[in-house]
């Protein structure tokens, strides 16, 4: 069995080193190229990896190609954005054989709904001041050609001097409920996960404390996300609170969800890096590389749909 193969890794989310299932690339919001990406994961000893870009798979095959010479283990991914009960909730889907079914067509959506939504954004922040708001958060891409996300518009705010920082752009006009958070472009919590499933897909609950949920929100959520056909949650996502931590394992235990691990990494220089996370308590949640759909995934070459025809 090789060592790249995630039915390798220990049994126990405990025992999970070197494992990051949640990162981006420039494909999406993140700063490196899935290449580089690979690169620094390598460094930095992560063996098991999952490119999670902000709904689209369009950063996997750079980082396929860069991660079999390293003898590292590239789950292919992606982060679905989505809204449930007027909260844009996050499913990331580990997708051992890439996008296909239903989830192809989604991702095409996806990408019109990030369009669509990038327009009422710049129309909202033009009322607040920022001039020419969609031609300014292209050119902040760096020459990317993918669909605009909020950290565009974040930092065309900055690059405007309307406010001192990306956090302040976040607080003041991007953030939950503030006038550039338009959540209305996207699909039902339920869809999204059906489309990851479709593919052959783990769906998993991405960063649930991060909602700004109480515990019996998070719990209706997860209820929900579980009717759906979610079947893992972020345990870990990045730092986070300890006592947080445990209290989210019995949540999931008592709902027979899986537990994946992830940074949520986006940039260097910055808390947060790539197989950088809060400790992972002992719990009974099994981890979701342990899930049969992933557990084979890495000891032979994955055969894909095109390759098949
Ligand atoms: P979008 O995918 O366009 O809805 O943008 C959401 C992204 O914005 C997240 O994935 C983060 O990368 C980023 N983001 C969200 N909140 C903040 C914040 N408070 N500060 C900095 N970046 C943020
Ligand atoms: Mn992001
Ligand atoms: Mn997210
Ligand atoms: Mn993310």
């Amino acid at each position: 069995m090789p060592m790249t193969a995630l039915s390798a890794l220990p049994t126990c989310l405990a025992e999970g080193r070197g494992i990051d299932f949640h990162m981006h690339s420039t494909a999406s919001d993140g700063a490196l190229a899935p290449a580089a990406l690979v690169a620094l994961c390598h460094q930095r000893g992560v063996t098991h990896m999952a490119l999670t870009d902000h709904d689209t798979v369009a950063g996997v095959a750079e980082a396929q190609s860069a991660a079999e010479p390293l003898g590292m283990c590239l789950l292919p991914g992606t982060e679905l954005s989505s809204q449930w009960r007027g909260v844009n909730i996050h499913v990331v889907g580990l997708l051992p054989h890439g996008a296909q079914g239903a989830l192809d067509e989604g991702l095409v959506a996806q990408a019109r709904a990030r369009e669509a939504r990038s327009e009422v954004i710049a129309t909202r922040l033009e009322k607040i001041g920022l001039k020419d708001a969609l031609a300014r958060a292209r050119q902040q891409t760096g020459g990317e050609d993918r669909p605009l996300g909020r950290p565009d518009f974040a930092k065309a705010l900055v690059e405007a001097e309307l406010v001192p920082d990306i956090a302040t752009a976040f607080k003041k006009y991007l953030g939950n409920g503030k006038p550039g958070d338009v959540k209305s472009h996207w699909p039902y919590l339920s869809e999204v996960v059906e489309w990851i499933v479709d593919a052959g897909g783990v769906a998993v609950l991405a960063h649930p404390l991060r909602y700004g949920m109480t515990r019996r929100k998070r719990g209706l959520l997860l209820d929900d996300f579980h009717k759906a056909g979610g079947e893992a949650v972020e345990l870990v996502s990045g730092y986070q609170n300890a006592d947080l931590t445990r209290d989210l394992a019995r949540q999931l235990d008592e709902r027979g969800f899986y537990g994946s691990l992830g940074s949520d990494f986006h940039f260097p220089g910055g808390a947060i890096a790539p197989g950088a996370l809060s400790d992972v308590p002992r719990t009974r949640v099994v981890p979701v590389w342990m899930h049969p759909r992933l557990a084979a995934f890495g000891a032979a070459k994955p055969v894909t749909n095109s390759e098949s025809i």
